[in-house]
């Protein structure tokens, strides 16, 4: 008998799962029941889902249909309690997704989000496997891009780590950051879906979630229009045209000029701030006139900054500043009106950190 090709459920919207569940000649409620039982309960196998009759659920696994959570294939786990997952998906491909269960600072600082330690736990996601932006300090970038993340192995990697947590939202409070291996904008409509699916389904608040970009400018215009999405980041990194080329070549497309035009232009909410990020390296991009500079390109957006020094990697020719540089491009920011947090690096010790992320197996902790 021919094998029947598997379709993954995860990644599925109430509307797809309605025409699914419309074929199989099953009432529409049971959608519903599929899709929480996908996203709020987090089944790991079509079996599972017990509020379906049993037949159903037979001929779903005959046709073929899989959950499709990606499988942790290793973990890591930090003297930081941060903890950096390997997941395997379902073409033998591999990414990292990382739990923060303290958060790394960068979360705060718009007054939108409390500041208690147990309110602080942080989610990594990833949006692509490798990446194609090549920007000069990052591990990820000498992946180059394999390929896109679907919606549902987006979704998965919240599903999965939450699972191995025995975290579960709405009650415990989680934060969503897709700032793990590749570029969210260049996989926009599998990253939007997934957004949606993780709000509707999952039950984690938009507002709970930030994205960052490297600064696909005209992906910024669309995402401001979006009627559900997270909060805005952008990496900046450097402070004029020269030297933002130097460390990101995708400044060449997209310029300073046209990207703090898209900044400025960004339909923020209500006490909503934009975030600008900023790696520092040392004597490269963190001297007195850099900071000068950052604030002169930011001045009079609703902004706050979050520094990053730079997470050291093999093969990447940048050193970390020492803390006091790291302090006096903090202050002068401070000084001219910017919120600006420093954030600490989590999980260094096991390639977690902003930047490492590299599927380092050979790298135990
Ligand atoms: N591609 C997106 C999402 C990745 S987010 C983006 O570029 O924004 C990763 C964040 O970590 C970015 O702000 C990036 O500038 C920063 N980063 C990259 N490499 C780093 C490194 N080696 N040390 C510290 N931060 C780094």
């Amino acid at each position: 008998m021919e094998q029947a090709a598997q379709t993954e459920l995860l990644g599925l919207e109430l509307q797809e799962l309605t025409l699914l569940v419309e074929e199989a000649g099953q009432p529409r409620f049971r959608a519903r029941q599929l899709f929480e039982a996908l996203y709020a309960q987090r089944v790991e196998s079509a079996e599972q889902v017990s509020t379906l009759p049993m037949e159903f659920r037979r001929s779903l696994a005959q046709k073929g249909f899989v959950v499709g959570l990606p499988t942790i294939e290793r973990k890591f786990g930090s003297s930081d309690g941060t903890v950096r997952y390997l997941m395997q998906l379902g073409d033998g491909q591999s990414v990292e997704t990382v739990w923060m269960p303290e958060g790394d600072g960068g979360e705060r600082g718009d007054g939108s989000e409390a500041e208690r330690a147990w309110d602080r736990a942080t989610i990594c996601v990833s949006s692509q496997v490798g990446c194609a932006v090549d920007c000069q300090f990052c591990l990820t970038a000498l992946l180059g891009m394999k390929r896109n993340l679907t919606a549902g192995e987006i979704v998965g990697q919240v599903c999965a780590v939450l699972n191995d947590q025995h975290v579960s939202p709405p009650q415990d409070r989680v934060n969503l950051v897709f700032m793990g291996m590749g570029e969210p904008f260049l996989n926009y409509d599998n990253f939007m879906k997934a957004v949606r699916l993780l709000v509707e389904g999952v039950g984690i608040p938009e507002s709970r979630m930030t994205v960052s970009t490297a600064g696909i400018v005209p992906r910024i215009y669309d995402f401001g229009a979006e009627a559900v999405r997270p909060k805005l980041a952008i990496s900046l990194n450097a402070s004029n045209d020269e030297l933002r080329t130097r460390l990101m070549p995708i400044n060449r497309k997209w310029n300073l000029e046209k990207l703090m035009a898209a900044a400025r232009e960004f339909p923020l909410r209500s006490r909503e701030r934009l975030t600008f990020e900023y790696v520092l390296l040392d004597e490269v991009n963190d001297f007195a006139q850099n900071a000068r500079e950052v604030v002169e390109l930011i001045r009079g957006v609703r902004a706050k900054v979050n520094l990053i020094a730079l997470n050291p990697g093999p093969g990447i020719a940048f050193q970390t500043p020492a803390e006091k540089r790291v302090l006096e491009f903090q202050n002068t920011l401070i000084a001219a009106g910017f919120p600006t947090f420093i954030r600490r690096p989590r999980g260094r010790d096991i390639y977690a950190a902003c930047g490492q992320l590299k599927r380092t197996v050979e790298m135990t902790a």
